[in-house]
């Protein structure tokens, strides 16, 4: 898909508004409990919970952060599979010599960070 609106300066043109609605669109099926979605705007950068009116006004208003080139927060599809992801970090923790404790701090904290992947570091701890 191509992302290059991210880039455009002027977000008053048509590209730009129809680019931001596609997203919401596509977000709109990825809401959590509340209602709510990270927004990816150049200020929260998906640090933030808002609604999807609130997303929308500040991808109007602050454009997209440009580094959001993969949106996988809002329901994209990540090309590794939950076992190449699981035998990378593995990988990873062998080659650093991570203790186990450590590796478990990380896994808490991606899970908190990343409620919606939380089944994947289940499968660890
Ligand atoms: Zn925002």
């Amino acid at each position: 898909m191509d992302r290059s609106w991210i880039q455009i300066s002027n977000r008053l043109c048509k590209e730009y508004v129809d680019s931001v609605e596609a997203f919401v669109n596509l977000v709109e099926n990825h809401l959590n409990g509340e209602e709510k979605t990270r927004c990816p705007c150049r200020n929260c950068r998906n640090m933030e919970l808002k609604s999807l009116d609130d997303v929308e006004r500040h991808l109007h208003r602050l454009g997209m952060s440009f580094s959001y080139q993969r949106w996988v927060l809002h329901g994209e599809e990540i090309d590794l599979s939950i076992l190449t992801f699981l035998v990378k970090l593995m990988h990873i923790k062998v080659l650093n010599r991570w203790s186990s404790k450590s590796f478990d701090m990380l896994l808490q904290i991606l899970k908190k960070a990343f409620p919606e992947c939380a089944n994947i570091s289940s499968i660890l701890l």
